[in-house]
């Protein structure tokens, strides 16, 4: 079964195209599980220009928008309801509040923030140049495995983000990523598989292969993704995902339902 478990809508301020052309790219692709995923608005002061995320007041109108596409998808492809929530920890009842506001079929959990650091914005960049590259990663990882732990998320997405622009520590990882896995197995979350590091700088999907066997061997749930931004990206790069997950060892994928968990062959 294809499934793209995340994709936008141009109401996050960096996205193009219409949700019914998603659906209509998802339809050709041969997609069968399609979920809208846009990013929910941000905390007052992270997102100044209106470029990261939906502003606060549109949630309502995101929700009624993907409604109506859904109604018009006549379930080719199945189409759901999700949202791409940021981890900003000193706001996280804000967060929470906000995901309990809708019944979506699936939260997406994000880490673009260290502290007010937009570290995967191509415009900050240069703050990568007065950090070191193995205490982002550190920093990053925290993050990500409290955000995987807090409960409000039900898919982790891009696990390795923080390589997008291709900083990457020296040395061995294998340490790192099972210490990583097996928090992510504890918080009971899934991690998405995602083909948009293909079209970033590092040219690697999210996660890499050896995060991704770590995932594996821990135990820890997957789904697939391309994080479209555009009609055009829908289900891209899904073949080689795919590929990714079965050599990490995977028989099957999962998507979410009303926030439950389905299992598929892969
Ligand atoms: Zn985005
Ligand atoms: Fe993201
Ligand atoms: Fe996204
Ligand atoms: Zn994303």
């Amino acid at each position: 079964m294809m499934i793209d478990l995340h994709m936008h809508t141009p109401r996050c301020g960096h996205a193009a195209g219409a949700p019914s052309e998603y659906v209509a790219a998802a339809r050709r692709a041969g997609l069968e599980v399609i979920a809208f995923t846009d990013h929910l608005a941000l905390p007052d002061g992270y997102d100044p220009d209106g470029e990261y995320a939906m502003r606060p007041g549109e949630l309502g109108d995101y929700v009624a928008e993907v409604r109506e596409v859904q109604r018009l998808s006549g379930h080719s492809p199945r189409v759901l309801l999700g949202i791409e929530a940021d981890w900003v920890p000193p706001h996280r009842g804000q967060t929470a509040r906000a995901i309990a506001s809708h019944a979506f079929d699936v939260v997406l959990g994000s880490v673009h923030f260290l502290g007010d650091w937009a570290f995967d914005d191509p415009s900050l960049i240069d703050e990568w140049s007065l950090r070191d590259v193995a205490g982002a990663w550190d920093e990053y990882f925290e993050a990500f495995t409290h955000a995987a732990a807090s409960g409000l998320f039900d898919v982790m997405a891009h696990p390795d983000l923080v390589k997008k622009f291709g900083h990457v520590p020296p040395g061995d990882l294998s340490a790192l990523y099972k210490d990583v896995a097996a928090a992510v197995a504890d918080a009971g979350v899934a991690v998405e598989v995602s083909s948009a590091g293909l079209r970033k700088p590092c040219r690697e999907i999210y996660p890499s292969d050896a995060l991704l066997s770590a995932f594996c061997r821990a135990g820890v749930p997957v789904t697939t993704a391309s994080d479209a931004h555009t009609p055009e990206e829908v289900g891209s790069g899904l073949a080689e995902v795919r590929e990714a997950v079965e050599r990490a060892g995977y028989s099957s994928i999962v998507y979410f339902e009303a926030r439950e968990m389905r299992e598929v062959p892969l």
